[in-house]
Parts: C-alpha cells; structure tokens; sequence
C-alpha cells in the first residue's frame, strides 16, 4: 500500500484547442464554457486535484486564451463550499489537500494536438516523474477509479495506457455517395479515450522521434508509442468520460452536472427572551394579544420575530440583529419588528437564498397562544413572502420551572431554512 500511495505521476491537461465543432461562443473554446456552474476545464483540473496520485501538472493553452484560463483557474475547488455543508470530513479535506499540493504549470501549445502534446512533455520532462498522464481538457468525466486503474497498469510495468471501451455499435465503412462499402467486423474494436499513460522518457523521445521526422497529425497520445513500437496496454474505460466535441455534448454536460449538484441547503437557529412587565397585551409574531402584561424591550419586543431574524441571518454569517438594529440607535424605540425580520429576508434573498421554511417555538405559561396561532402563521407568511405551509408556530409552558414558570418573560427559538444558489455567494 506504500508502493501505491508513493507512485505519482505527472499530468498533461491539453487545452490548445479550438474547438471548431462546438461553435462560436462568446465563452471562447470549449473547455471554457460553462457546463454545470463553471468551466469544463475547471471540473477536469479538479479530479486530478483531488487524487492521490497527482503529480506536478502541466497544462496546455492556445496562447491567446491566458486570461480565459487564469479565471477558470479560481473557480478550482468550488465544490468546497458545498462538501463543507453536506460531505464527510475525508472529502473536504481531500478537496482541501488536493488543491493545496497542485503543482500546476501553464504552457503554449502548437499548430495541432500532437505538436501541444510536445510541448507538455518538454516542461514537465524536468519535474522529476518517471510516468506521465496526457487528458483532454474536454473530458470532464473521468473519476479516480479509472486514474487508479490506469496507475495499476503502470505499476505492473506497462510502458503505454490506454483506457478504451469496447465498440457497441455496429461499424460501416462509407464510400462515395453515401453508400455502405463494406460492414466492419467490431470484434475486438475499442473506442479510445484519455488520460492515456506513459513512461515518461519513451513518450517523449516517440514524440520528438514523430516531429523529426514531419509527422504532425497524430490524433492521440496512444498512436505515436504504436508507429514508436511501444505496447499499449488497454485498460478498461468508463462510458461516462465521454468528450464533449459538439455544442449538444456540452448541453448534456450541463444537465448533467446540474442534476449531480448538491442543493446548498441551510438551516440558522435565534433564541430571544425578553421581560414581562405591567401592560395591555404582546405582540408575538406581529400579532397583539390583549393580556394583563406587555413584554419590555427597546422596540416592540416581538421575541418570536427576533429569533426568526437571528435564525435567517445566520443561514449566511450574516451576523445578529443587534449588529444590524442596535438598541442603542433611538431610531429603532418602539418599532414594529416586522422591520428586522424583512431586513433579514432582505439580506438572504441579496445572497442568492430562497427561504423555503420558518419554524417558531414560543416559551409562555401565558398568555395562550393557540386561539392565535393561524393568525400569527399568516402574518409570518405575508412577512417572508412564503406560502403558509411553509411557516410553523408552536408554543409550550415551561411547567412553572425558572423564569418563564414565574410569569417572568416569554422566549422563544425559531430555525430558518433556506436554499443557497449554489455559487451565489462565492
Ligand atoms: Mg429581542
């Protein structure tokens, strides 16, 4: 197990193209458009970053397309915001570690695939691995488990990789006229994909062997240690690494990034107290309740509101309602709290939140809150802008225990859930 967490290689994205097939986009090439919420690019550099066997990382642009990779560059790692939320801590801190330990070089590539290809293997000739990864920037897809098959391969001394999926079509060879000249037989045939891996010092004296002698065109890594003589060992590939060539590759790329994201749900809690003093009635949810005492406070002291607050603030670090209302400004003497909490509704719409749930418990031995507390889900609900469903008022006596017991003051706790956009806030 040693052996398998020490053996590392280096990585090739090559990204020079310029994606022909795909269109004109305003984005640029392909592997800079958007496909779930950022960059193919972007979703390729981060399996590597978050695999054991990563190795310095050459990438290889079009040198017109440096500011368009230095942008796709910092959307690296957005999936950290969401694993915070929703993954295992091993994840986060392979994301984390991944990313910290990216040694990642940027070079221009040549006239075609193979010349960029050259160029990869010269800068990272001098890093010090023995074996290298060459991956096509457009193919998003790929997991660790098709890098840990292909590095078993390489470590079983294979001197070429070549992860491949067996055709399952039938093939027919064209001729003139769009006629079929002839069926061919798919025993045997494979579709080939990347990253395709070699033996550093082999690949790149082939390469260097193929540009001496005019040789241009190779359209894959795989084909130049074949006319090399070197042996390509298959390996199986996945039918999900697919690569996005059209403008309906990168559609399906899309949907299908948008139906994996993890929804970045958040939920924040408040807690509020205040005193009961001589009075006509409280305020509770925006509702006045006629009652022998009224609750103290500097505004309406609506404690069930001002919990809420707390609670959608802190679905985004927002901070508290005293750091927003502070009950020194006499501004705030005797306001109606409906203010703070549609500041705070405010706030977490302006973060790219969708406030989907509002739940109130109320702490009272009096007054009784359930003659009103259809009204009191009503009024939260005209509040928030929410349907009413969405909107939850309980209450409980505290069993004559403490201050709440003695008819001392009311308290109340209330948790917001909300639904971040995911990336709004990044
Ligand atoms: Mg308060």
């Amino acid at each position: 197990m040693q052996a398998e967490e020490q053996f590392s290689c280096g990585v090739i994205v090559v990204a020079a193209g310029r994606g022909e097939r795909a269109g004109q986009s305003s984005e640029g090439p392909k592997q800079y458009r958007t496909v779930g919420d950022r960059p193919v690019i972007t979703h390729t550099l981060d399996v590597f970053a978050t695999w054991d066997g990563t190795g310095p990382v050459v990438v290889v642009i079009h040198p017109e397309d440096e500011e368009l990779f230095a942008s796709a560059r910092k959307r690296m790692g957005h999936m950290l915001d969401l694993t915070v939320v929703h993954g295992g801590a091993n994840r986060q801190m392979s994301v984390l570690a991944g990313l910290h330990m990216l040694d990642l070089t940027v070079v221009h590539g040549g006239a075609t695939r193979q010349l960029s290809v050259l160029a990869g293997l010269q800068a990272i000739a001098g890093a010090g691995v023995k074996h290298v990864m060459i991956h096509d920037a457009v193919r998003p897809f790929f997991d660790h488990a098709l890098l840990d098959r292909c590095r078993a391969a390489l470590r079983n001394g294979a001197g070429a990789v070549l992860p491949a999926v067996a055709v399952a079509d039938t093939l027919k060879r064209a001729q003139a006229g769009g006629l079929v000249a002839e069926t061919v037989p798919r025993t045997d045939l494979h579709a080939a994909q990347t990253p395709q891996c070699f033996r550093l010092e082999a690949i790149l004296s082939a390469h260097r062997q193929a540009a001496a002698s005019g040789q241009a065109d190779f359209t894959d890594d795989a084909s130049i240690a074949e006319w090399a003589g070197i042996p390509v060992h298959l390996v199986e590939g996945s039918p999900d690494n697919f690569k996005l060539t059209l403008r309906r590759d990168l559609s399906m790329a899309d949907e299908k990034l948008t139906r994996m994201a993890i929804p970045d749900v958040r939920t924040g809690n408040g807690y509020d107290v205040h005193q009961l003093v001589e009075g006509d009635g409280v305020t509770l949810c925006g509702v006045f309740i006629p009652h022998d005492r009224k609750l103290s406070g500097h505004s309406d002291a609506d404690v069930a509101l001002h919990a809420l607050t707390d609670a959608l603030l802190a679905t985004c670090g927002a901070g508290d309602i005293g750091d927003h209302f502070p009950p020194s400004d006499p501004q705030w003497k005797g306001a109606p709290s409906h203010i703070f909490l549609e500041h705070a509704a405010r706030i977490v719409r302006e973060r790219g939140g969708t406030i989907t749930h509002a739940d109130i418990s109320l702490i009272a031995e009096a007054p009784k809150v359930g003659p009103h507390r259809q009204q009191m889900r009503e009024s939260l609900s005209a509040m928030l802008a929410i349907a009413i469903d969405r909107c939850s008022v309980k209450a409980t006596t505290n069993e004559k225990l403490g201050f709440v017991g003695r008819n001392e003051g009311i308290a109340a706790i209330a948790t917001a859930t909300v639904v971040y956009a995911s990336g709004g806030d990044a």
